[in-house]
């Protein structure tokens, strides 16, 4: 590596330990080290059609109008508030749903107030699940198998939780990183099997992407909930809305629980503008375009993970989520890889060496709009040769 490129892989290392189990931003990256051009973050995981929907909505209605002014000046509704509005669009009713500023402070709140004993979570993972724990919690993992793509094997899952007798589960669906994603009927046996386990948590924050049928249509997980009182679903808007500045998330629980929750804590936490998000998601024109562009998105990530698996050298996971998890099978390093990608290409890319439960050479590509996956595939056959 030429010595400038030496020093600019020598600091992106240091940021990324900074950065503990997650990636460094790409502000972050661009602010510490300006000499880096990033033309294409395939680290995010999010749906870019969907924030360019969202701005589209902020102009006209925000800032072209003023209102941003009243959304940053006062405070936002309470938490109930924001419940009930969320309420019509998720078919669930507001004593049930708890809003959070950012899924993660759902993960944090469930897991800090209900959650003691025996946890299971399933690795490789979303860190948060076994970081943000108490310390009345003992943490045990599932492995999933590289034989199975990482996707859980239900009858296996389902003795190893008798066989534990967990106070706590939680499934992530479809999971990150691999992308791997249990089909609601099999999600629906799993949780018909386990009720002695005292919560069933859910992390659907992928399930937009998740098509069941060739329309592209997923199954909402409000039916779950409704059918199984142990049912806490978390759903992040971040990815599947490409809004995760604005931090909007949203836990559904039993009454008692959103209420233990609101008792003494957690009244004005979540912002103006996620507020706003909502009160969009609840509306008939915003949910028609978003219908329109989440179909055309996952039919292109389909597409791009279809021409990943043409690429020669690596092993491609089959992924419900929008981004795939790679094997690199040639020799190389999966640190040499995203540096390569980076520094020659201006594609950000994570590798997957902090996952516990991956062993191997792992990195997560997001998927992007149309024309930066195209560039993705071009510049990973540069790496890598041609299309087999
Ligand atoms: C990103 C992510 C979250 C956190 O989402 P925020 O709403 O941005 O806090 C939670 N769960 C999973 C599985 C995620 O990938």
């Amino acid at each position: 590596m030429p010595h400038n490129k030496q020093i600019i892989a020598d600091k992106i290392t240091t940021l990324k330990k900074a950065a503990g189990s997650h990636s460094p931003s790409i502000f972050t990256l661009i602010e510490r080290i300006p000499e880096l051009t990033i033309d294409i973050d395939a680290c995010f995981l999010s749906n870019p059609y969907a924030t360019n929907l969202f701005m589209q909505y902020m102009d006209r209605e925000l800032l072209s109008t003023k209102k941003l002014r009243n959304v940053l000046e006062f405070y936002p509704s309470q938490n109930g508030v924001i419940a009930d509005i969320l309420s019509k669009s998720i078919s669930i009713d507001k004593e049930y749903i708890f809003i959070g500023n950012g899924a993660v402070e759902v993960i944090q709140s469930v897991l800090h107030n209900f959650v003691e004993g025996k946890l299971v979570v399933n690795i490789p993972t979303f860190s948060s699940y076994y970081e943000f724990i108490n310390d009345k919690t003992q943490v045990v993992f599932y492995k999933t198998s590289k034989d199975n793509n990482y996707a859980i094997n239900r009858e296996s899952y389902i003795d190893f939780i008798k066989a534990q007798k967990p106070q706590s589960v939680i499934i992530i669906n479809p999971n990150n990183p691999d992308g791997s994603y249990i089909p609601y009927k099999d999600l629906h046996i799993i949780i018909q099997s386990l009720p002695e386990v005292e919560n069933i948590i859910i992390d659907e924050s992928f399930l937009h992407f998740a098509y069941e049928n060739k329309n592209y249509d997923f199954i909402s997980y409000s039916s779950l909930f409704k059918e199984f009182s142990n049912v806490i679903l978390i759903k992040s808007m971040s990815k599947d809305f490409g809004i995760a500045g604005i931090r909007a998330g949203y836990g559904v629980m039993a009454k008692q629980k959103v209420a233990k929750l609101l008792k003494n804590a957690y009244l004005w936490n979540s912002n103006g503008l996620s507020e706003y998000f909502f009160r969009l998601y609840a509306r008939d024109d915003f949910k028609q375009e978003y219908e329109y562009i989440r179909k055309i998105y996952i039919k292109q990530t389909q597409e791009f993970f279809s021409m990943l698996t043409q690429i020669p050298c690596i092993k491609v996971y089959p992924s419900k989520a929008n981004f795939a998890l790679i094997e690199i099978l040639n020799g190389s390093k999966n640190t040499d890889f995203v540096m390569t990608m980076l520094l020659e290409y201006g594609i950000y890319t994570r590798t997957c060496s902090d996952k516990i439960g991956l062993n191997g050479e792992f990195v997560r590509l997001a998927s992007r709009t149309k024309e930066e996956n195209e560039k993705v595939i071009q510049s990973l056959q540069d790496i890598f040769g041609n299309l087999k």
